[in-house]
């Protein structure tokens, strides 16, 4: 890692007095054990059929298989539920608290991690939901509730069970719950998913770093581009080159490491804390 260039960066836009925003994707938890969509895990088998989670996340996929898609998601709930933050997720809640007052974290995962490490709700923007919810898939009221206490995660190959499908059951009207989560052909909006707070946050950053995301989705490719019009200066970590960290290295204000998340965040962060403390 470049720390002089790391240096420069970080202080002088620091000391610019905006927001510091983190922008986090699956790769931060794919060291919890929890595999990204785009890795080989991120495939998943109806009957004989194959499915990619592009297919598998969308509202078309609910409305024609419902209970595979809960199958689906029942899984990945388990998955979550027994994974742990990582000393990435852990590095986050102490930058937070570096700077109390300009930290928001905006993350794209759904898996509960940042909470479960420390970070507060209310500077954790989780702009795809989060897996441990859920709502009325008819929206007879637009209430986001906790996971009904029956379901807790099923192993891979498991089908939902009778007692699973009642409690998957709207207690207000009886259709089915639906994850609160976005599917891939839904929209951002700021009820459910934060848009307009996460646009906002976004005009305000004058640190803007990416953690483990390809930078597939729309509203985090926004952000980017609204930090880089600000002027603010952008820091991608992730294993492996992508959209977000060729920007960075041709940005004179951006800055690539190519590193997993798990030790580059802690190592920035206790750099951070030596030089401001
Ligand atoms: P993605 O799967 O498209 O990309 C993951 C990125 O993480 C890749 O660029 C990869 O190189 C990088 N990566 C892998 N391991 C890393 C590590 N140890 N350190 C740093 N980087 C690492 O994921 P995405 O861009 O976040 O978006 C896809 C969608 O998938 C999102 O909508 C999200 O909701 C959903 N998703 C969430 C989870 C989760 O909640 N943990 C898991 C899978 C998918």
């Amino acid at each position: 890692m470049d720390l002089r260039k790391l240096d420069h960066l970080l202080l002088e836009h620091i000391a610019a007095k905006g927001k510091i925003t983190v922008l986090t994707g699956a790769g931060i938890s794919a060291e919890s054990g929890i595999p990204t969509f785009r890795g080989p895990q991120g495939y998943w088998t109806v009957g004989s059929r194959v499915y990619q989670p592009q297919e598998m996340a969308t509202k078309r996929m609910f409305q024609r298989n419902p209970r595979a898609v809960w199958q689906w998601y029942l899984y990945r709930l388990g998955v979550c539920a027994q994974a742990e933050p990582n000393p990435g997720h852990h590095a986050l809640v102490q930058l937070a608290d570096l700077f109390p007052d300009r930290f928001t974290l905006v993350t794209q995962n759904v898996d509960n991690l940042h909470l479960r490490a420390g970070q507060e709700a209310n500077r954790t923007y989780e702009i795809h939901g989060n897996i441990f919810y859920v709502r009325c898939s008819k929206e007879c009221n637009q209430t986001i509730r906790l996971m009904p206490s029956q379901i807790s995660g099923n192993p891979k190959k498991e089908a939902v069970s009778e007692v699973q499908w009642q409690a998957l059951h709207c207690s207000t009207c009886g259709h089915l719950l639906r994850p609160h989560v976005l599917w891939f052909d839904e929209t951002y909006n700021e009820r459910y998913y934060r848009l307009e707070s996460t646009l906002k946050v976004a005009t305000e950053t004058t640190v803007l770093v990416i953690v483990g995301t390809s930078g597939a989705t729309n509203l985090p490719n926004q952000v980017v581009s609204q930090v880089y019009r600000n002027g603010g200066a952008i820091i991608d970590i992730n294993v492996a080159p992508n959209r977000f960290s060729r920007f960075a290295e041709d940005y004179h204000c951006g800055m690539a490491i190519e590193r997993p998340s798990s030790t580059a965040l802690p190592e920035i962060v206790q750099y951070l804390e030596n030089r401001l403390l």
